[in-house]
């Protein structure tokens, strides 16, 4: 197979201008038509305007080209065109016989379509196209929902289904799954059923909006936005529109079971659609002093005939739900073991479960065969396409048993399905939860592990709350450098939680600062620098991986790594001034070199002291957090895998342990002028209370390398001599300790 130079996305719509967004992510040039080129254009600006933003950069649209579709010639160029227009048989059919006659031999032809057969949109296709054509069902926001869902017909080239997998797996980053052409594919069948079961459940009158939401949420593994709030954002509409396609293209008994309660008819006949109306199961409503939630009262709704009522009558304050067992579930850390204890619990909880989730996961069991290639692949469409923790074979193993009432007769599944947990879906995913399922465990203590990837690379594995950064996170460091300096080549800091880092532990700061212990606060900051230190000074090539969020401390671990290996999804910043500080871990210091000429200073003074974070790796790149050289993984589950390759890479090529330096220049008195300057002009504009212009100036007393009347150079140590003084006087603030105290409780900055 040819490589992907370039792509094509016919249909700017919801979703045909996303995926093209995520092309331009990739790095891939795209041609984006719609039924002319102002509603390309259009179809482009909705995207460049939707949050969470579909581009990891705000010129990213820079790749996209618009036109219309009646002009095909510019898909000639294209090594894959993705039809995503409007959900219409003839249209789309029409639209692939024009496709068909311009596309390249080689060109891969996809449809984007939720539900019409692919086999069919194909029929009296050519050959050639038949060969090269199969579905990739994205999820709507392509950007963030992992699944693909590619459908391959009896046609479809085996190297072509292998080509684009590999592809959409690397590059866009997405858990691939290969379903079959089954009627709403995998994740959509399973978890539609799931849905019109618990939209029964609340039709009943049994269990409550909230109640629903409270056991369909984090509580057995799923999103916060549970049921209801799902809807609201999807749009109920949209669910009756899916729920009646499928329906039509099922056999009447399984038709029967997309049926959706009347409750949503009215919904909709009332303009009860969700968030595009304004209010659905939900309502948000703000007033001078608050916002505050309400929910649909459905027995209101359903009593109320004809026109006349206000949507507003509908609604009723939002109710926390008593539910003993869910409360008593919480402290179980493992979400299987949790099932279970939900399911044999004898309340509202275990009933719903019994009455709405168990139907569905045997539901699963039933239609498998139909629609998936392995039951593992059902699991993975559930866990990447719906965010659930668990799938429901994972889930039918979990409770261990076969879930008695509500479930479907005829099918009561075998006790368990499969020996071990859910493997990973291909050898290079998860490679650090791998080592340590084979117990490559070298080292270990309550907040991190060294674990052992194999082929000489050792890792540490921060597995703290939040993977926050303490005493033991810093010991585990020094351990680490220490332990591939004598028994490794090279060494990977990294983990496979969903935050590398959320920075230092603040409540442990704070305990200290409030007890005057600036000896103890002088010692942390020491060992924390001299962890950063050590892994620059490391005998071995030192790779971070950061992904999600990579704060404050986490950050600052990652300036110190010889080279980083990003996931595209990194939200990294020094953050300290937020809570009243600056970065003492030697990032004022790594930032200062990365600048490099003393003028550069001022944007460095400005990334710090706005604790810029960044919306995307690549955006990491733009602030200045990673290097040119530091390189991006788009998917994932591949990011250890890929830092242990870098990381063997560089020890192979021959790796130089760094020098400490001692030639930095800092521009002294002028910088320092220049900076305090700007704060000044900062205050009066408004823009900056007093407490920021104080954190503003310790760090530009650091930046500027402190009392120097001239420009001068200076050794690393030098600076983190500073980071730490000024790191140190800050803490003894109230407005700091304030700040910190706000940030521990509400997860918030405050500006005071
Ligand atoms: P949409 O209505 O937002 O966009 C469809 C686009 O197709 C519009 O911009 C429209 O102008 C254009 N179009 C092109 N040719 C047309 C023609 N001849 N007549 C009318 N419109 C024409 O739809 P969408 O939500 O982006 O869905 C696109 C495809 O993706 C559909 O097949 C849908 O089933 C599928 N899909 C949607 C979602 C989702 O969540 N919205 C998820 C997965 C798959």
């Amino acid at each position: 197979m040819a490589g992907f130079r370039r792509a094509s996305v016919l249909g700017a719509g919801t979703m045909g201008a996303q995926i093209a967004a995520h092309l331009a992510n990739a790095g891939l040039p795209v041609l984006l038509l719609d039924v002319s080129k102002d509603a390309a254009d259009q179809g482009l600006a909705r995207a460049k305007r939707l949050r969470p933003d579909p581009f990891f950069l705000a010129d990213g649209a820079a790749l996209i080209q618009t036109g219309s579709l009646d002009d095909l010639s510019g898909l000639t160029a294209s090594d894959w065109i993705i039809e995503a227009i409007i959900e219409n048989f003839d249209l789309k059919r029409d639209l692939l016989r024009r496709v068909d006659e311009v596309r390249k031999s080689q060109a891969i032809v996809s449809s984007n379509t939720s539900g019409i057969p692919i086999g069919a949109l194909a029929e009296g296709r050519s050959d050639g196209f038949r060969r090269h054509w199969l579905g990739s069902h994205f999820f709507n926001p392509p950007r963030y929902l992992r699944l693909v869902e590619l459908i391959p017909t009896p046609d479809t080239g085996p190297d072509v289904t292998s080509a684009l997998e590999d592809f959409v797996d690397r590059r866009l980053g997405k858990g691939v799954v290969v379903a079959k052409d089954a009627p709403a594919f995998i994740a959509n069948r399973v978890g539609l059923f799931g849905v019109v079961r618990l939209l029964e459940a609340l039709a009943s009158g049994a269990y409550t909006i909230e109640e629903i939401d409270a056991v369909t949420g984090p509580a057995i593994g799923r999103p916060k936005s549970a049921t209801f709030r799902t809807l609201d954002i999807a749009g109920v509409d949209i669910l009756s529109h899916v729920t009646r396609d499928l329906a039509e293209r099922l056999a009447p008994d399984d038709a029967r079971r997309f049926e959706l309660p009347s409750l949503v008819g009215r919904m909709i006949e009332r303009g009860l659609l969700g968030e595009k109306t304004g209010h659905g199961f939900y309502k948000r409503v703000t007033d001078a002093r608050e916002t505050r939630i309400l929910t649909l009262d459905v027995q209101a709704l359903m009593a109320t005939e004809g026109p006349g009522a206000e949507p507003a009558n509908f609604y009723v304050d939002r109710r926390t739900p008593r539910l003993p067992s869910l409360e008593a579930a919480k402290s179980i850390q493992d979400v299987g073991a949790r099932l279970r204890a939900l399911f044999g619990a004898s309340d509202t909880v275990a009933a719903l479960l019994r009455d709405a989730v168990a139907p569905t996961l045997q539901y699963a069991v039933r239609v498998a065969p139909d629609i998936a290639h392995s039951i593992d692949d059902v699991d993975r469409a559930m866990r990447w396409g719906f965010g659930w923790e668990i799938g429901p074979f994972e889930t039918l193993d979990a409770i261990g048993q076969a879930p008695a009432a509500g479930a479907i007769p005829g099918s009561a599944p075998p006790t368990r399905y499969r020996t071990g947990a859910l493997p990973p879906a291909k050898p290079e995913y998860l490679i650090l939860r791998a080592a340590k399922e084979r117990s490559r465990i070298v080292k270990s203590n309550p907040s991190a592990d060294l674990v052992d990837l194999g082929d000489g690379a050792l890792c540490v594995e921060f597995h703290s709350k939040m993977n926050t950064i303490g005493g033991d996170t810093v010991a585990m460091l020094h351990a680490g450098v220490d332990e591939a300096a004598a028994n490794f080549s090279a060494l990977v800091i990294g983990n496979e939680a969903e935050n590398f880092s959320a920075g230092a532990d603040l409540l442990l700061l704070l305990l200290e600062a409030q007890e005057d212990n600036w000896d103890e606060i002088d010692r942390m900051i020491r060992a924390f620098q001299g962890a950063t230190m050590a892994l620059k000074g490391s005998a071995v090539p030192v790779i971070a991986a950061p992904a999600g969020l990579t704060l404050g401390g986490g950050c600052e671990v990652c300036l110190h790594a010889h080279r980083v290996q990003a996931a595209a999804e990194t939200y990294m910043g020094l953050v300290e001034a937020g809570v009243g500080l600056i970065p003492a871990g030697g990032g004022t210091k790594e930032m200062l070199l990365r600048a490099g000429a003393p003028d550069a200073v001022r944007s460095v003074f400005e990334t710090i002291g706005l604790g810029k974070v960044s919306t995307s790796g690549p955006h990491a790149r733009r602030l200045g957090y990673l290097r040119e050289v530091d390189d991006i993984t788009m998917n994932r589950e591949r990011l250890v895998s890929d830092a242990k390759a870098l990381a063997l890479l560089r020890s192979h090529e021959g790796y130089q342990p760094l020098v400490p330096r001692t030639d930095i220049p800092v521009g002294g008195a002028d910088t320092l002028a220049v900076l305090l300057l700007g704060i000044h002009l900062g205050v009066r504009g408004g823009r900056l209370s007093d407490h920021d212009a104080l954190i503003g100036r310790k760090l530009a007393w650091v930046l500027s390398g402190g009392d120097l009347p001239h420009r001068a150079t200076v050794s690393e140590q030098y600076l983190l001599d500073l980071e730490r003084e000024a790191f140190l006087s800050l803490c003894g603030e109230r407005k700091t300790q304030e700040r910190i105290g706000y940030t521990l409780k509400t997860g918030k900055t405050l500006r005071n």
